[in-house]
Parts: structure tokens; sequence; C-alpha cells
């Protein structure tokens, strides 16, 4: 394994002149994945496939403890390599031998193993930590949300820092095991299916498993007192929901909205096929912000986006990510429309199942209230800029590009794709591209111009997708989905 890194001592000096040129070919991996909308995010030089981490977390003092071990394969020649991490390392190891690491930018740890890891080889780094990740500000913010009775980690693009070391994109995909310790009487919640529950000396652990290749930003953490609902679904997954105990008056419109996660999901299979991962659920934490967010089998929902009654349109939107976002991930973040686009479709198609307005009437009065010298118009759903990543637009016209699409291909065609591509990219990442080119085989029509018009031109384009009628009538469903713009809009 080290043959390129030491030289034989025998060896006579002139061959000696060889070793490092060889040892050279060792350099460190890049301090980020090759975004250009975050080019720090994400490291070069290896790829992770799982996590194990074993947490402690105390609510009162928000103390976090933690051992990650990360389980990765060099894709080069490496000398050093970067994680994404906000807390404090105490020690970090590399194949069980101490390493060198050193904070580095904002939120880069730079670890250096004892040897070289040769490329394709699978390596495990373990990183003992601790620290209070309400005091971790990273860019000017934090993504950990206290809670009267503990603290939440879930945010996008960024949110893994706060809790775990990582390869921060949703290009380095991996399964997880999170095991976390929190004083008897709390609970926490993660990603997946709870494997076991057990109490020793005040502490109860929780043990979590996500078994599908899951993003940084997807994996959530969640401590604090819970009413905790559990139930199977019609094929025997099991459907995990939480709500704090303090929510309030905003209690009974979260439950009837989120107990509603079996039905939802199971009339999106008919629209986005099966359901793609092993469990389901949602929690409502006591959170101030007002978003929602996609995390993987258990979304996150803000207690505010029911402050107005039950809201199902947002539920609808964060199980359809699950399909297009969790499931099928951007490539970079400038694909963000195959995120967003489809799962605000998914709230138009719903309001058109529940005949509260079909996805065309809401298109036509999406188009309707944005003239033309509305800056709504600049914004360029498939290609927005980090400023505008959740832009109201990457929403609603992203959404009116999908009926554009509908009206072209057919209906036929329409919903072969919307099903057919989450099994094209299942556990895996596309991009915009990738999407027009799908459509484009599916169909055996040149989409090209179409998508051009309504993803690219910075201008509002002519009214192929909506009517351009004087009367269009604000469909019933109208206010309930616009409830829902704000879901990633907010840190
Ligand atoms: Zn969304």
């Amino acid at each position: 394994m080290y043959r390129r890194l030491i030289a034989p001592g025998a060896l006579a000096a002139s061959l000696l002149l060889a070793i490092p040129a060889s040892a050279a070919d060792f350099q460190p991996g890049a301090s980020g994945i090759g975004d250009p909308y975050y080019p720090a995010y994400g490291n070069g030089g290896y790829d992770v496939s799982h996590y194990d981490l074993r947490l402690k977390y105390q609510p009162k003092t928000d103390q976090l403890e933690g051992t990650a071990t990360i389980l990765a394969s060099s894709t080069q020649d490496l000398s050093r390599f970067n994680l994404d991490f906000g807390l404090t390392a105490s020690e970090v190891r590399v194949n069980g031998k101490k390493a060198k690491f050193a904070r580095s930018d904002v939120q880069e740890l730079e670890v250096t193993p004892a040897a070289g890891l040769p490329k394709g080889t699978p390596f495990t780094v373990v990183v003992k930590y601790a620290g209070k990740p309400s005091d971790v500000k990273l860019w000017g913010f934090t993504s950990w949300q206290r809670t009267p009775d503990g603290g939440v980690a879930a945010n996008e693009p960024e949110a893994a820092a706060w809790w775990f070391p990582a390869n921060d994109h949703p290009l380095d995909k991996a399964t997880y095991d999170v095991s976390i310790a929190v004083p008897d009487g709390t609970q926490a919640i993660s990603n997946g299916t709870l494997q076991s529950q057990s109490s020793k000396l005040g502490w109860t652990r929780f043990n979590w498993r996500s078994a599908h290749p899951q993003a940084t930003y997807l994996s959530t953490l969640a401590v604090g007192k819970f009413d905790i609902t559990t139930d199977k679904t019609a094929d025997g997954l099991p459907v995990i929901n939480a709500y704090s105990k303090d929510l309030g008056a905003n209690e009974g419109a979260a439950k009837a909205s989120v107990e509603r996660t079996t039905e939802v999901a199971e009339w999106l299979e008919s629209v986005y096929g099966k359901y793609p991962f092993e469990a389901l659920g949602g929690y409502v934490p006591n959170v101030p912000s007002s978003f929602a967010l996609e995390t993987q089998t258990r979304p996150f929902y803000s207690p505010k986006q029911f402050a107005n009654g039950s809201n199902v349109s947002v539920v609808v939107h964060e199980l359809a990510h699950q399909w297009y976002g969790d499931s099928v991930s951007v490539r970079g973040w400038k694909d963000i429309w195959i995120n967003e686009g489809f799962a605000r479709y998914a709230q138009w198609l719903w309001s058109e199942k529940e005949g509260e307005g079909t996805a065309q009437e809401l298109a036509d009065y999406t188009y309707a209230q944005h003239p033309a010298d509305d800056a709504f118009w600049t914004v360029k759903p498939g290609d927005p800029g980090p400023e505008n990543q959740f832009d109201a637009a990457v929403y609603d016209r992203g959404a009116l590009a999908i009926q554009a699409l509908r009206n072209k291909v057919g209906e036929k065609n329409f919903f072969a794709i919307l099903k057919g591509w989450p099994q094209q990219h299942a556990y895996g990442n596309a991009s915009v591209s990738d999407f027009i080119g799908y459509a484009e085989g599916v169909s055996g029509e040149r989409l090209g111009g179409l998508f051009d018009t309504w993803l690219f031109e910075p201008s509002k384009p002519g009214a192929s997708a909506a009517r351009a009628s004087a009367d269009v009538v604000q469909p019933k469903s109208w206010k309930r989905i616009a409830a829902t713009n704000g879901v990633h809009s907010e840190r």
C-alpha cells in the first residue's frame, strides 16, 4: 500500500530521484467539490459511502458531543483531504492512526493522514468532537435552531456542518446510522427508521438508520419533547410523525396536515411512481422559523406553516421532493428547478385532484399575476444564480415550464415523463439538461426551444403555457399554495 511513498533503503541515489516525483502524485483533495454557486461546498478527492454518528446532546446547555465514523474511498492519490465542519474536533484518525488536522477558511477541516491514500482505497475516518451548535456561525448564520426543549438541524443548502463533519454537497450521498443519547423524557428524531431505543442512567439513546443514499442537507436531527405517532402504510412501510408538545394553538392544524402524510404519499405514487424510501413521516418542532424542508423520509415543518389552519399543500410539496430532490438530487445547485419546479407542480396537481383549480388554471393565474416588467421574469429558473436559488420564480415560473411541457407533449407522454424520471435517476444526481434530454426521449419531440423560453430567457414568455385571458379567476387553492412560498426562502 505504501510502495509509492516509501523508498526501500537499499535503493541507489539515482533511483531515489524517482521517488519524489512519485510521492508528488499524492495531492491534497480540493477544498470544494466544484459547484460554481458555492465553490467551497463539498470537497474533492474522496467519496463517502456511510456516516455513523454517535452523539450525545444536553438540551439545557446545547452541548453536543459526538464521534463520527466516516467510510469513504479515495478518488485520487490523496495526501490530505477536507471535511466541512463547524464544531470543534479534538481528535481525528484515519484508518485507526492519528491524523493531523487544522481549520481553514469558514468551514474546512483539513485532515492529513499519517500516510497518503492511493486512489481507489477504502478508508475510515473517525472524528471526535464537541461544541454548542447554536454558537457556530458559518457565513454569518447558524443552521441550528434552538427550541425551548432542544434543538434542530434543518436547512438548505447547508445544515450538516452544525452537527457532523461531512463532504457537504448533494453530489456525495451516503447512508446513515445516527445514534443519539438525550436525557430521559426527551426524544431525538432523525431520518429513516428507528432501529431501537434504550434507557440507562438517565439517558435515552435513539438509534436511527437511513438506508438509502442521502444528501448531507437532507440529514436532520431534532431533539425535544415530542408527541410521536406511528403507523404503517398499506405497503408496510413505517410512518413516524413527531410534534413538539408545546405547539400551542398550531398543534391541531399541524397534526391535521402532517397526519395525512400516508394519504398524500399514496396519491403521489400514482403520479411520480413507487415511493423511493423505506420510511415516511414528518416532524414539527417548536422553532421560530417559518420554512419547511424535504429532509429525507421525514420532512421538517415550521409551526408557522400551520398558523392559518391546516395546509396539506405543504405536505404535498415536501413529500413530492422525496422523488424530485431526495431520490433524484441536483448535480449542482444551479439545477434547483428539478427539485422545486416539480414540488410546486405537485401542489398544482393536488389542487386539480381536489377540485380546487386545475394546474392549467393555476398556471393562467400565476402568469397573469406578473406583468412583463415584473422582476419575477428576470430570474431564470434553469440557472437562477445562488442569490435567487429559492426565488418565487424558481417555483412558480418553474411550474409554468412544466405546464408548458404538458401542453406540448400531451397527457400520456407528460405523465410518463413525470413517472419515468425518478426511476431513470433513482438515488442519483441529475441536471436540468438531463431532464430536457429525458423528456425529449420519451416524447419524441424537440423541446430545447420550449425549455429555453420558460427556464432560461430573462423575460416574460408569450402565453403558450398560460391562456392570455383577461378574465382569469383566482383558483380556490391559490392562497394555500401561496402560503407555502416561503418554504425554503429563509435561513
Ligand atoms: Zn421545495
